[in-house]
């Protein structure tokens, strides 16, 4: 019996629920264990990983790229974090990624919230009986903001919650799960929501645009439209007159954005869209303030395209040698000044001795003068890198807190240790190397870091309160057993924990 192949649109996690059903597997269990040779895989809906060994069962040209391009909620999310993060989240859904792609793409601290069901729409799932003689769950039915089938009317809420509370299962659509009742009409701003929606499922695999270049795009956008006084100072209060006339205040607030556009909070979101942009914002977010700014012609992919072109302002940039001086140079000049984008001129010379003695024989004058403005740049440059690291202290800072987040709603896992948040946020090597540059991340670390005595307490509250559902006092050995402990591995305060337990 072979692997299903995915249909057109359909989530990878609807096409593993039908090879369940497709190899007889009735335990999620034994399904992981088919495909996966692990039980710890997590069902995930919309960011599944594990990717390249899914992409083993299924023909070459399903590969696992193809996978997240065309069956993930990825192409939705990923064209709004910078492009270091979403080339991360890749890496992270080709192998384990244990609720980090979740945080990183900020679906964890979003103010939007995800569906609260698994939805459908039961006039797509005839045309799908019709076509392939089964059910699948589409990717669009299950994006906030979309309400409804452009085609059919409302979506349906199955009786399937999110976040999946049977963690290992996959479900599939089925007429069970799915009842063909009635559809109502859709909504305008659903309708809106999902032609852009769309776009950004079928769009390709791009780099994404920096914060820098999303921040020009903004403040040229709000000036274009006479909303700017003088320099960049932003006239917040007509945007959100625009926004309004775009958007009735009900659909905003049921989307949990209206705070932001009719608030005049220093945390509104509407407000900080038209600021230097130091954290992304969600495709709806952004597709809201378009739409309100270009109304029906309003396309997302363009609107990507043009904020691609923006300059991406980086150190780069900022040591760059007067251009017109740099037409018509030696051979030796320009591999000079490649070599003063990394080196300091005494370090160059040390470098490349016989070029620098070339240049000092035949340009001296011009040598002298690039060196010398080098050293202004160098000391810039400095200055740059500090500003940076505050910058990515801060977002850093904010990763940490969305994981913090994440652990509190999961009691389970491993040891929160430092070594595994910095795991979870990010390269592990590279932060830890600089973490002295950056003090709010390292202050987190210090507070928040759980120790082995925290993490045993944790287990034995866990399997404590597994056991209640059994015992009035579950019993020691038992509790032990349950959170994986043993007498001589156990630490004096997770003891001294364990015999109030027993009291
Ligand atoms: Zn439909």
């Amino acid at each position: 019996m072979s692997f299903p192949l995915p249909y057109p649109e359909e989530l990878l996690y609807s096409t593993l629920a039908r090879a369940g059903i497709r190899y007889g597997l009735t335990s999620p269990k034994q399904l992981l264990d088919e495909i996966f040779s692990s039980r710890s895989v997590i069902a995930t809906l919309d960011f599944p990983n594990h990717l390249s060994i899914v992409a083993n069962w299924l023909p070459d040209a399903f590969n696992p790229e193809r996978l997240i391009d065309h069956h993930t909620l990825f192409p939705i999310y990923s064209p709004f974090v910078p492009e270091a993060r979403r080339l991360q989240c890749i890496k992270w859904m080709l192998g384990k990624s244990h609720g980090a792609v979740h945080l990183a793409l900020g679906v964890v601290a979003s103010r939007i919230k995800i569906p609260r069901f698994i939805r459908y729409c039961p006039g797509c799932l005839r045309v799908q009986l019709r076509q392939y003689g089964e059910y699948f769950w589409l990717r669009e039915w299950q994006v906030s903001g979309v309400e409804a089938c452009p085609e059919h009317g409302r979506l349906i809420d199955s009786h399937i919650a999110r976040p999946l509370q049977d963690r290992h299962r996959f479900v599939a659509a089925s007429p069970e799960k799915c009842l063909l009742v009635k559809q109502s009409a859709g909504n305008v701003e659903s309708a809106r929501i999902g032609d852009q929606v769309r776009q950004l499922l079928k769009c390709p695999n791009q780099p994404s645009p920096a914060f820098s270049q999303w921040t020009h795009y903004y403040q040229s956008l709000a000036h274009l439209n006479g909303l700017s006084r003088g320099d960049a100072q932003i006239n917040h209060h007509a945007v959100s007159e625009m926004i309004l006339q775009a958007w009735s205040a009900a659909w905003l607030a049921r989307n949990n954005l209206a705070s932001g556009v009719s608030g005049y909070g220093e945390s509104d979101w509407l407000r900080a869209m038209f600021r230097k942009h130091r954290k992304g914002f969600s495709y709806l977010e952004h597709i809201i303030v378009n739409y309100a700014f270009l109304g029906n012609n309003f396309q997302i992919v363009e609107v990507l395209e043009k904020v691609r072109q923006y300059p991406v302002e980086d150190l780069h940039s900022q040591i760059q040698t007067g251009k017109d001086e740099d037409q018509g140079l030696s051979i030796d000049q320009e591999d000079w000044l490649h070599h003063l984008k990394s080196y300091l001129p005494k370090q160059a010379r040390v470098v490349s001795p016989a070029l620098y003695a070339r240049l000092y024989r035949r340009h001296r004058d011009w040598l002298q003068g690039v060196n010398s403005r080098r050293h202004i740049d160098g000391h810039v440059l400095r200055r740059i890198g500090r500003l940076n690291w505050g910058e990515r202290d801060r977002e850093y800072l904010d990763m940490l807190l969305q994981c913090a987040k994440l652990m509190k709603s999961d009691q389970a896992g491993p040891r929160r240790s430092r070594a595994y948040y910095l795991r979870m946020i990010g390269s592990k090597s590279t932060i830890e190397k600089n973490l002295h540059r950056m003090p709010l991340s390292q202050k987190f670390l210090v507070t928040h870091s759980e120790s082995v005595e925290q993490y045993q307490i944790r287990r034995l509250k866990n399997a404590y309160r597994a056991l209640r559902k059994q015992f009035d006092v579950p019993p020691r050995w038992r509790l032990l057993r349950a959170a994986n402990l043993s007498e001589e591995r156990l630490a004096d305060s997770a003891k001294k924990y364990l015999e109030e337990l027993e009291i």
